[in-house]
């Protein structure tokens, strides 16, 4: 790649996107080169950043062909971006090149009887007000309601809405249109059982640019705030939830650890003792208090169309509260059998363990995935933290690397189709084994 190649794509974006849709401001570059990375210390310290050498805004499919098309002429790497909050460095470019920004693709085109068709860089709560418009939400929304619905099906896996959906590819994407790294490049419409290869992509597999995603009826909902003894309880109490005939839309439980940092800050959270939060149906409000009840815990507190306090607290966003507060520890993304129980079997091994555990549709039964908080010093305690709570079932699936980490096969054989010369996003989808 020389400055001639960036010098010349810029002149061939020009004629594509107009003078106000190029940019190659250093701020600009900079700010389009970053995402949330920054919640893991040891990306922190390895993420191989660069700047963008240019950063383009398209309007529409044809243009994201077209820039595409011409990044493949002039062998400029190319990085498709949301609102870059992605937190494993999927959307910083490695090897500098194009950063397409996909922010002024925001139309959601269509609303149907179950489905909704927009554009890539459709906010995920405009999709969500469009739907509720016509008396339906989201199958599934990550907690980032500020993200975009291209970045969360490229970059993200699930969140409310997942104990009943599962992951964006459990059926939420129904439809996807994805231009290639080729030239001439077009794009090309993909149906809901070819889409596997664009869902958690990191973009390497081509620039989505329209989708169609599922939209279930819309329910009215409470957020309930209790408190409970200990995990073991909560958790119990949240499974038998969660296997009700209405899922909760979100479902979440913090070890006391966790209810400590938050209490202060947190209406509705008791300090040392394990919160759970749950986004129920009006007319479940009385069955559900009876289990807390039952089970040695209290009711704190319920809010009336609570969707928004019980999402700032799921998933990665309790992993920015855990971290704003407390030094030198790091988080790890877990499920498996031993998570519900892990916080007391697992703390002898490893002293100052916190546990989160959010509600999930996993082979097709709700469990618990999680966010395990243990002390951190450089790679090594990653390691040894992995190692214990293998050894009490816990999976992790590590949030401190950059690369594709599963199904990578399965990006590998289509970025051959869509990206012959391995431009889009590179340094993200591991090299083949030799
Ligand atoms: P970006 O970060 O801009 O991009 C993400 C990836 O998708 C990058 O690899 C990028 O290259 C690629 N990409 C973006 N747009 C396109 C496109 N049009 N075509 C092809 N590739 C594209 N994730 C969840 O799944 N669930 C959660 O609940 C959740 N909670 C989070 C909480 C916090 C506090 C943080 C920091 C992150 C969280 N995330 C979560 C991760 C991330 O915020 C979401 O996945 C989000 O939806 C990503 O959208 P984005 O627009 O910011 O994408």
């Amino acid at each position: 790649m020389t400055s001639k190649d960036v010098e010349t794509f810029a002149q061939m974006a020009e004629r594509i996107v107009g003078e106000d849709g190029v940019s190659r401001d250093p701020r600009r570059l900079l700010a389009a080169s970053r995402d949330r990375y920054e919640l893991s210390p040891l990306l922190t310290e390895t993420l191989p950043v660069t700047t963008a050498d240019v950063v383009v805004w398209p309007r529409a499919a044809r243009q994201v062909a077209d820039l595409a098309s011409a990044a493949y002429d002039c062998h400029l790497p190319l990085t498709p971006r949301g609102k870059g909050t992605g937190n494993y460095g999927q959307a910083v470019p490695l090897r500098s090149g194009i950063v397409l920004d996909t922010s002024r693709m925001n139309v959601v085109t269509e609303v149907g009887d179950g489905w909704a068709a927009t554009q890539s860089g459709a906010r995920i709560l405009a999709v969500e007000r469009a739907a509720r418009a016509t008396g339906q939400e989201l199958a599934l929304m990550p907690s980032t309601v500020g993200s975009t619905i291209g970045g969360f099906i490229a970059g993200g896996s699930g969140g409310a809405g997942s104990i009943e959906h599962g992951w964006t590819w459990d059926g939420f994407l129904m439809s996807a249109s994805v231009a290639p790294c080729t030239s001439p490049s077009d794009t090309k419409n993909f149906s809901a059982e070819e889409t596997r290869p664009f869902a958690h992509a990191y973009g390497t597999t081509g620039v989505i640019t329209d989708v169609t995603v599922k939209l279930v009826p819309a329910r009215d909902r409470v957020a309930l705030f209790a408190s409970l003894p200990d995990m073991e309880s909560a958790a119990g109490v949240g499974h038998e939830i969660m296997t009700s005939a209405v899922p909760p839309r979100l479902l979440s439980v913090d070890s006391r650890g966790i209810s400590t940092i938050l209490a202060p800050s947190q209406e509705g959270v008791r300090e040392d003792l394990v919160s759970l939060r749950i986004l129920v149906t009006p007319d479940q409000i009385g069955w559900v208090s009876s289990l807390i009840t039952g089970a040695g815990g209290a009711v704190e507190m319920t809010q009336e169309r609570g969707d928004a306090s019980v999402l700032a607290l799921a998933f990665n966003h309790v992993t920015e509260r855990v971290l704003k507060d407390v030094d030198g520890y790091c988080h790890l993304q877990v499920s498996g059998s031993g998570l519900p129980t892990a916080q007391a079997r697992a703390a002898g091994d490893l002293p100052g363990l916190m546990t989160h555990l959010d509600g999930f549709r996993i082979e097709d039964h709700p469990k618990f995935v999680g966010i395990i908080f243990h002390p951190y010093d450089g790679r090594a305690s990653i390691e040894r933290a992995k190692q214990v709570l293998a050894d009490h079932d816990v999976r992790v699936n590590d949030p401190h690397v950059w690369q594709l980490q599963k199904n990578v096969d399965i990006y590998r054989g289509t970025a051959q189709l869509m990206d012959p010369r391995s431009l889009m996003n590179p340094g993200k989808l591991p090299p083949e084994a030799a």
